[in-house]
């Protein structure tokens, strides 16, 4: 891996304009390292060069085949499992286990995809007598990814799996505040056979590289993962070209707590939910909806475990690591002042080692009480360790508190009940339901995505494949 260059054709190229970016380590806020500074000038490179692979090497080769090079591209990123955790943990800040685990789940996309290229088919239609009609699925063409800081690793895969999978090129802009495990998973992808241009990585700014690929006129696809604002803005851009756009924007999702609960089971639950990856995950279980009859008592085994978090620099390997940037840190601050303005109570939080560099981007995880539904705490993704709790009356009122924001990416059911249990998976709006479980970031196999505001389209599973393909009918008059 080169520092301060892209990947493009299998070769690390310097950035069009010379320009580089410092990359800060999250846990003591200093720069380590520096990224080339995408341009309009090397994404098109980059798209170019998708291009040719598409109309050449990559778009020859046989589903099995593509298969194969994915499943050598799992074992690789196996082998090289802990300099990739450790890469990960420093450029995002999270704690260790957790990088490990996003880097488990890195081969495992490339193991799922690689099991599921050649499973892909097309259906044989009846038609009037003397005709034979049969679909087939064909990929896009060139793929654009645009891939956010939190998980860098995982949604690259998820993304760019299905999509090498199913025979696009790709051309990946990562966030400008992680991306170093892409590059280095880019470069392992070549060794693995992966023809030169069939995967490309532009990195930079997203208004720079990111808005030139959103906008660049020989994408054929576009997948976004990030914040409402951008995905909006990047939908737009591609309209300009009538290019499709799966996107991936976040939640509020609710954690809805019933008396007959097990409470045992659901508090770690409910508390690593929103403190995995220092609550910077799409699908956080950010809001926790309490069943009147159990709020003091579930309130306090919260507080408790709360209480006891420790957060520190991802080499420590803590609960919780560090937010991305202070541009992060701020954000959520903003949310936290606003609570305590408007008189929201803290019931818990928990602490920051003495051992954590003062400028390091920290915050210990919090958890608020009696959140009025209708603040912006209730409402808004704060994208930081902060959990909201409330209190409901019946299953109507946890409906409506549960469906009451923009969202709707995942919601958590907890109870004993079944026939509730099944009531309320159909009654909650969200793109994943988990019952008596919560799974927050993981389940390659499972299909992911929002409704409303969270977005549309869905990644993971074997559906991601159906979104990266597009579906051509062909009619045969033979009489
Ligand atoms: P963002 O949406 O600005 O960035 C996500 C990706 O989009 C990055 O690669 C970025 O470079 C790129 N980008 C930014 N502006 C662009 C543009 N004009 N055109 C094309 N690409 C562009 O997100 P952020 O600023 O890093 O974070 C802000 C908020 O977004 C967070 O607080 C959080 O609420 C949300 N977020 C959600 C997810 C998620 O998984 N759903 C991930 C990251 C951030």
């Amino acid at each position: 891996m080169e520092e301060a260059k892209h990947f493009i054709g299998s070769e690390w190229v310097a950035p069009a304009g010379g320009e580089t970016i410092p990359v800060l380590d999250p846990s003591d806020g200093q720069p380590f390292t520096q990224l080339a500074r995408g341009s309009a000038a090397d994404i098109d490179a980059a798209v170019q060069a998708a291009r040719k692979a598409f109309d050449g090497a990559w778009g020859a080769t046989s589903a099995a085949d593509r298969g194969r090079v994915l499943y050598r591209l799992s074992t690789l990123v196996a082998a090289n499992h802990e300099e990739l955790a450790q890469l990960e943990a420093r450029d995002t800040g999270k704690p260790l286990r957790q990088a490990r685990a996003d880097a488990t789940a890195l081969a495992r996309y490339f193991e799922f995809y690689a099991g599921a290229a050649d499973k892909l088919h097309g259906e044989t239609l009846p038609y009037q007598n003397g005709y034979t009609v049969f679909t087939v699925r064909e990929p896009h063409g060139v793929t654009g990814h645009i891939v956010p800081w939190n998980y860098p690793m995982q949604i690259f895969g998820r993304s760019v799996g299905a999509a090498l999978a199913t025979g696009n090129a790709c051309v990946v802009k990562p966030a400008e505040d992680a991306c170093l495990s892409v590059l280095r998973v880019a470069e392992l992808a070549a060794e693995a056979g992966l023809p030169a241009g069939a995967l490309n990585i532009v990195t930079g700014y997203g208004h720079e590289a990111g808005a030139a690929l959103a906008r660049h006129a020989g994408i054929d696809h576009i997948s976004f993962t990030g914040s409402p604002q951008t995905g909006k803005a990047v939908t737009q851009m591609a309209a300009e070209n009538h290019v499709p756009v799966t996107l991936e924007l976040g939640g509020k999702s609710p954690q809805i707590v019933f008396a007959d609960a097990d409470l045992h089971a659901a508090v770690p639950v409910l508390v690593s939910a929103i403190v995995q990856n220092a609550g910077q995950t799409c699908s956080a279980g950010s809001r926790v909806l309490i069943e009147r009859a159990i709020y003091e008592p579930l309130l306090d085994k919260l507080a408790t475990a709360f209480n006891a978090l420790r957060v520190g620099p991802s080499h420590a390997d803590l609960d919780c690591g560090p937010l991305i940037s202070a541009k992060q840190q701020r954000r959520v601050w903003d949310f936290l002042d606003d609570a305590q303005h408007d008189g929201i109570p803290m019931a818990a939080h928990g602490e920051v080692i003495h051992e954590a560099p003062e400028t390091g981007f920290y915050q210990a995880p919090t958890l608020l009480r009696d959140v009025p539904p209708a603040h912006r705490l209730a409402r808004e993704e704060v994208f930081g360790p902060v959990l909201a709790a409330m209190a409901f009356t019946d299953e109507d009122e946890a409906v409506a508190l549960a469906n009451g924001t923009l969202y709707g990416l995942v919601a958590g059911i907890w109870t004993r009940d079944g026939g509730r249990q099944l009531r309320l998976a159909r009654r909650v709006r969200s793109g994943q339901v988990f019952i008596n479980n919560y799974g927050a970031g993981g389940g390659v196999e499972l299909p992911f995505g929002g409704v409303k505001h969270s977005g549309h389209g869905r990644e993971k599973g074997f559906e991601a494949l159906y979104g990266f393909t597009v579906l051509k009918t062909v009619a045969i008059r033979h009489g």
